[in-house]
């Protein structure tokens, strides 16, 4: 369900400003009105406060509400409104303007703020929660922090919100996906994720502010053993530190741990400044199964190799599908999936991707992978990715 709604704020300001000089028709109250009016202009331009739009999407991406926003000091503050687009359709509010108090009144909750107090109250249960923003006022309306809608939408509905500050997109899931997996043994499933390249001589691309990018996928590998293992999900990485591993070594790990999803890690370059983003490669072995017309193809044991890799084609694709229906949360435009026999997973006999982080020779991408901030969103995302397949390999299995 999408709806769509416009903040009013602007219109509602410029409409009493304007029945201000209609009303006093003097010259004095109009020079008054004029000089307020100058007031009014010199302190919005003191704390700018810009139009924006936050997206609420639901956990498979779709869009649920678009809001029309003002973010000021870096903060994204949205209309009292919102909060019936996105928590009650019944929601009703008072704003009383002498004491600066805004109650919100959803079909069984009572909500108290005060402008500028971090402290929201919610009644029944006299629950208290601290915002990190307070609400503020913005042409005489009182705006909700973001951090309203982080931290009391799971508190009144069950769900768990992440937010994408960077995109202005808010997520919101049904409790549960984000936290521990279930404990019906799926969780044990066997995961090896490879950071590509390693040691002195095989460094992989390189940005131009150094940045290299088997430092890069390193550095993601270990942010997403720790946020996976938080969450109950083991993994094996193929190399712990900056050590050259050959392709065979690789795979080693894979078959010694006996693994079931193999997720190789990697950035891309082009001689292109223009391309950019996240690709997601399924090792797809048939797509190479091409042999001279004039030879039949014999049942060596290549071909047997070929088709028992694509066993796991349909593993595969699962699995790149619930990456990109994550990570198409941290980017602005889809996630392309491409089906490629991979050759450095050839003897990986399990099903596995290869992800393609982004572009060291795109400036936007370059910054990105640079932040410390977006590795550990990428690794959030990708964990969930884990539990995504997870758990559809245990709905499967019922
Ligand atoms: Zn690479």
């Amino acid at each position: 369900m999408t709806t769509k709604k416009k903040t009013t704020n602007n219109t509602v300001y410029t409409q009493e400003v304007r029945e201000r000089c209609v009303s006093r028709d003097t010259l004095p109250a109009k020079i008054g009105a004029l000089f307020l009016s100058l007031i009014v202009f010199a302190n919005a331009s003191y704390s700018i406060a810009q139009s924006t739009t936050v997206r609420f999407i639901d956990a498979n991406g779709k869009t649920v509400a678009e809001v029309q926003a003002q973010s000021q000091n870096k903060q994204v503050y949205l209309p009292v409104n919102a909060v019936k687009q996105v928590i009650d359709p019944a929601t009703t509010h008072q704003y009383n303007h002498p004491r600066q108090r805004l109650t919100l009144k959803t079909k069984d909750r009572q909500i108290r703020l005060q402008i500028g107090r971090p402290t929201v109250s919610i009644e029944p249960g006299a629950e208290t929660v601290t915002l990190s923003t307070p609400p503020i006022l913005i042409a005489q309306q009182p705006m909700l922090p973001i951090d309203f809608f982080t931290q009391l939408l799971p508190i009144l509905n069950d769900v768990e919100v992440i937010y994408n500050s960077s995109l202005n997109r808010l997520q919101i899931r049904p409790k549960g996906t984000l936290t521990a997996v279930e404990t019906n043994g799926s969780q044990d499933l066997v995961i090896i994720v490879d950071p590509g390249h390693g040691g002195p001589d095989d460094r992989g691309c390189a940005g131009s502010t150094g940045i290299l990018e088997k430092d890069i996928v390193l550095t993601l590998a270990k942010q997403l053993q720790w946020t996976s293992e938080k969450h109950g999900i083991q993994l094996h990485l193929t190399r712990q530190t900056d050590t050259k591993k050959t392709h065979f070594q690789r795979i080693q790990v894979a078959k010694q741990n006996r693994g079931q999803l193999f997720l190789s890690l990697h950035c891309n370059t082009s001689f292109s400044p223009y391309q950019k983003g996240i690709r997601i490669y399924v090792n797809n072995p048939k797509g190479q199964l091409r042999f001279p017309s004039t030879t039949k193809p014999a049942l060596t044991g290549q071909r047997l190799k070929i088709l028992a890799q694509a066993d796991y084609l349909k593993q595969s694709k699962d699995f790149a599908d619930a990456l990109q229906t994550e990570l198409n949360f941290l980017t602005e435009t889809p996630i392309q999936i491409i089906d490629l026999p991979l050759l450095p997973l050839s003897d990986a006999y399990m099903p596995a991707v290869v992800l393609e982080l982004g572009y060291l020779s795109n400036v936007e991408d370059l910054e990105k992978l640079s932040n410390a901030e977006y590795i550990v969103n990428i690794a959030q995302a990708i964990t969930r990715a884990f539990q995504r397949y997870i758990s559809s390999i245990a709905s499967t299995q019922l």
